[in-house]
C-alpha cells in the first residue's frame, strides 16, 4: 500500500502508522448498541466514524472483517453491576418477550443506520447468542486465578490482576482512583473489592433472561461479550477496536483486563475512540430534555428543533468535525451544514454541465492528493471537506467560463468528487428537505400573487380572478388587506 495511514491509538496516546497484523486482511471490532430504545444522536456518531474508517480501509485495498455487536443481555442500568438488565426492564414495562424488545430495536437501529448510509458490518453477533463463549472466557480467567466465585456470581479480581499487570493503562486511571470513585452499593458485599466487576451474575428468581452455567443460572457480565465475540470472529489478536470515548472506562479497560487474564496478552493493536456530542452546549441526556432520537431529527418533531434535518445533513455535519473533537448539535450549525452539503452536491451535479476545452487553467491533480493526505492523517474529514469546497469553487469558475478544463482533467475532477463525497465520506444525493421544498413552493405562490396584483393594477380582472379562483380551488386561502395580500394553505 502506498498510503501511510496514521491513526490515533488511545492506548499509546499517539498517532501511529497503521500496520495490519495480517495484511491485506484487517480485523475491526466496534461496540454496537444496547437495543432497548430508539436509536438517537449518540448512536449516529460512532456508527458514522467507524463507517468512514471501514469505507476508507476498503478503498485502500484491505479486506476488512468488520464486527459490530448487538448487546441484548447483561447491560445493567448502572455500570457498577447493579440495577435491572436494560432489555429485561423494557420487556417488563411493555409486557413483551425480551427478545421481542431486542429484535424491535435492532430493526429500528438498522433502519436509522441505513438512512445515514452507514454500511452494515460483516458480522453482527448478539451477546445472547454467545453465552457458551462467554462462559468459556470466565472459566479461563478463573483457572488463571484472576477471578473468584461468590454466592453463584463470578467477579474479576482487579487488585490481584493489578499486582501482575496494569489495570488502567487505557484510561490512564490507577487502581486508587478507581477505588475512590467506586461506590459500595447495597448487595455488593459479595465483591471482595468495590473495583471488582462481574463476569457472571447469578439471576434473581424474577429475572427472565437466564442461562445455566457451572456457577448458577444467570447471565454474563456486560464486558464479557466483546472479549468473547471479538476473539471468536477476529482471532486472539486483531487490529482495531473502536467505540465512543465513554466506553474507555470501565468497558474497554475491563476488556483489556479480561483478555490479558485469560490469554496472557492484549488482543487489540489499535484502540480508537470517537469523542462525545453535546446539544446546544449541554451533555445529551433524558434528564436534560435534550435527548433527541434520530427519527425526531429526520422529522423535526423534537421541541428543540426548528426544522427537520435529513439523514445526509446529519452525516455531513458529523463529518465536518474531526472524530476526536466534540461536536455540538444546534439549529444554526445544522442549518449551516445543510447549506454546505447543498453547495457540495450542486458542484457534483454542476460537473455534468461543464464543456471540456483544449487546455486546463485549473490544477485538478492536487485536489485528490490533498484529500488523501487529510484522510491519511487520522481521518481528518474537516480538512477533506475544506478541500472539496475549494473544488466546488473551481467548478463554479469553470461553469462561469472564468477557467477552462480538458476532457481528461474533467474526468479526474469528477472521479475525485465521486470518490471522496460518495465512496469515502459516504454522502449520497437526496431529495431536498421538506422545509426547503415548502419554501420553494411558497415562493411560487408569492410570484403568482404578484402577477395577480399587477393584473389588478392594470384592471385585467379576467387574469386576477383566474389566479385567485385557481389558487382557491387548490386549497389556498387568499386574503387581501391594506398591507398587501396574505395567503395560507388549508390542507
Ligand atoms: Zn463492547
Amino acid at each position: 500500500m502506498e498510503h501511510q495511514l496514521l491513526i490515533y491509538n488511545t492506548l499509546s496516546r499517539t498517532k501511529e502508522v497503521f500496520k495490519p497484523l495480517h495484511a491485506p486482511h484487517v480485523g475491526m471490532y466496534v461496540c454496537g448498541p444496547t437495543v432497548y430504545g430508539d436509536p438517537h444522536l449518540g448512536h449516529a456518531r460512532p456508527a458514522i466514524t467507524f463507517d468512514l474508517l471501514f469505507r476508507y480501509l476498503k478503498h485502500l485495498g484491505y479486506k476488512v472483517r468488520y464486527v459490530r455487536n448487538i448487546t441484548d443481555v447483561g447491560h445493567l442500568e448502572h455500570d457498577a453491576d447493579e440495577g435491572e438488565d436494560k432489555i429485561a426492564k423494557k420487556a417488563r414495562l411493555e409486557q413483551l418477550e425480551p427478545m421481542e424488545v431486542a429484535q424491535y430495536y435492532t430493526n429500528r437501529y438498522h433502519e436509522a443506520m441505513d438512512a445515514l448510509n452507514v454500511l452494515r458490518p460483516s458480522i453482527e453477533p448478539q451477546a445472547s447468542g454467545h453465552i457458551i463463549e462467554q462462559i468459556e472466557l470466565v472459566e479461563e480467567i478463573l483457572k488463571n486465578g484472576y477471578a473468584y466465585e461468590s454466592q453463584g456470581s463470578v467477579y474479576f479480581d482487579v487488585a490481584k490482576y493489578n499486582k501482575d499487570h496494569h489495570y488502567g493503562k487505557l484510561s490512564g486511571r490507577n487502581l486508587d482512583d478507581v477505588l475512590n470513585t467506586s461506590r459500595q452499593l447495597d448487595g455488593q458485599e459479595e465483591k471482595h473489592n468495590p473495583a471488582d466487576f462481574a463476569l457472571w451474575k447469578k439471576a434473581q428468581p424474577e429475572h427472565i433472561m437466564r442461562w445455566p452455567s457451572p456457577w448458577s443460572d444467570g447471565f454474563p457480565g456486560w464486558h464479557c461479550e466483546c472479549t468473547a465475540m471479538g476473539r471468536k470472529y477476529l482471532g486472539a489478536h486483531f487490529d482495531i477496536h473502536g467505540g465512543g470515548i465513554d466506553l474507555i472506562f470501565p468497558h474497554h479497560e475491563c476488556e483489556i483486563a479480561q483478555s490479558v487474564a485469560s490469554q496472557g496478552d492484549d488482543m487489540v493493536h489499535y484502540w480508537m475512540h470517537n469523542n462525545m456530542l453535546t446539544v446546544n452546549g449541554q451533555k445529551m441526556g433524558k434528564s436534560y430534555n435534550n435527548f433527541i432520537t434520530l427519527e425526531e431529527l429526520f422529522n423535526g418533531t423534537h421541541p428543540l428543533l426548528e426544522q427537520a434535518y435529513t439523514p445526509m445533513t446529519i452525516r455531513f455535519f458529523t463529518l465536518q468535525a474531526h472524530y476526536r473533537s466534540t461536536v455540538d448539535f444546534g439549529n444554526e450549525a445544522l442549518k449551516a451544514a445543510e447549506k454546505g452539503l447543498a453547495r457540495l452536491m450542486d458542484a457534483v451535479s454542476g460537473l455534468e454541465r461543464i464543456t471540456p476545452a483544449k487546455a486546463s487553467t485549473v490544477d485538478v491533480k492536487s485536489l485528490r492528493e490533498k484529500c488523501y493526505e487529510a484522510m491519511d492523517d487520522d481521518l481528518n474529514t474537516p480538512i477533506v471537506i475544506a478541500h472539496l469546497f475549494e473544488g466546488a469553487k473551481m467548478v463554479n469558475n469553470l461553469l462561469a467560463g472564468n477557467d477552462t478544463i480538458t476532457a481528461e482533467d474533467l474526468k479526474e475532477l469528477k472521479d475525485t468528487f465521486h470518490l471522496f463525497c460518495f465512496d469515502i465520506l459516504g454522502l449520497k444525493a437526496e431529495a431536498a428537505s421538506n422545509a426547503a421544498r415548502e419554501e420553494a413552493f411558497g415562493h411560487v405562490v408569492d410570484m403568482l400573487l404578484e402577477e395577480r396584483a399587477k393584473a389588478k393594477a392594470n384592471k385585467d380582472w379576467t387574469t386576477s380572478d383566474k389566479i385567485r379562483n385557481e389558487l382557491t380551488a387548490l386549497g389556498f386561502e387568499i386574503k387581501d388587506g391594506k398591507e398587501g395580500t396574505e395567503w395560507k394553505l388549508n390542507k
